[in-house]
């Protein structure tokens, strides 16, 4: 499996349901972590652990069972929440972590560096911060839950939906911290973000992600904006509707026509415009068909 870049045995349109999914799983559980944290973070990393089977055969089960709970849970409206832990909440194979104030650490490092290891070596914490380094192993949790259902020799994706862009900030550098992860490892990656802090630089993001061929990363451009009528997961595991969402109807004939993630950053580099979502799709949408 090693020998194909990730973005070749994966299809856009697959990888996109599974990071919409993962997006709303992450923002669902916001009022949760309300309940338990003091104050309540935009930035969040929603992360989980799938086969390279689930994402061709579209099947996101895992996501499932842990949607229920979080609806079961925000229907009982009490603090009471047992899969919460250190701005963190745990289920099965999904994670989604909040930032840290003490240690400060994103939730990129919480998941794929608890114990500061690569961020020593990488001489972004001091020797006395990485002593305090020690957070949740959460990737370790995931991967047992992962082993235990998929079987011990299949390959796994880490899949990291992250609030903004993986950042470029001095003393966190995540995009730099997640190629590094998978460089050590070799293990496949699928980023996905929708918004940029203001003080990170999404293009340097970018490149550093999408030079590595086991990172898959994907454009906020691909996601729509969740109907307002889902009401279960059944629904968001079906086809981009195309009435309701004449946005998704655009990105489904562009990803039919097969234009990569790749084709369209150069052509966004090209005209040095920084247009995002519908203004992009409609320059495709009249420039190519
Ligand atoms: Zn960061």
């Amino acid at each position: 499996m090693k020998d194909k870049p990730l973005n070749e045995m994966l299809k856009v349109e697959s990888v996109s349901i599974l990071m919409r999914l993962l997006r709303d799983f992450g923002r669902n559980t916001l009022p949760l972590l309300s309940r338990k944290v003091p104050f309540i973070q935009k930035q969040f990393v929603a992360a989980t652990i799938v086969s390279l089977r689930e994402i061709v055969n579209e099947d996101f089960h895992v996501i499932v069972e842990p949607r229920n709970q979080v609806e079961r849970l925000l229907a009982r409206k009490d603090t009471d929440i047992h899969m919460y832990e250190n701005y963190s909440l745990y289920f099965n194979r999904i994670a989604v972590l909040l930032n840290l104030q003490e240690p400060n650490m994103h939730g990129e490092a919480r998941l794929l560096d608890p114990m500061g290891n690569i961020k020593k070596d990488m001489g972004l914490i001091s020797s006395e911060e990485y002593h305090y380094t020690n957070d949740i192993k959460f990737l370790e949790r995931m991967k047992y839950q992962f082993y235990q259902s998929c079987g011990r020799n299949t390959e796994c994706i880490i899949c990291i939906f992250s609030h903004h862009v993986p950042c470029t900030l001095k003393t966190h550098q995540c995009a730099r911290l997640i190629d590094e992860f998978s460089k050590r490892t070799n293990e496949f990656l699928i980023i996905s973000y929708e918004e940029v802090f203001y003080d990170t630089d999404e293009d340097e993001a970018w490149n550093i992600l999408s030079h590595n061929s086991n990172i898959f990363c994907l454009h906020p451009f691909y996601f729509c904006p969740p109907k307002k009528s889902d009401k279960n997961i059944e629904t968001y595991l079906l086809p981009w509707d195309e009435e309701e969402e004449p946005v998704c109807r655009r990105i489904s004939r562009r990803l039919i026509r097969g234009l990569s993630n790749k084709r369209y950053r150069t052509e966004k580099k090209k005209r040095k415009s920084f247009c995002r979502h519908s203004e992009v799709l409609e320059f495709h949408v009249h420039e190519e068909i």
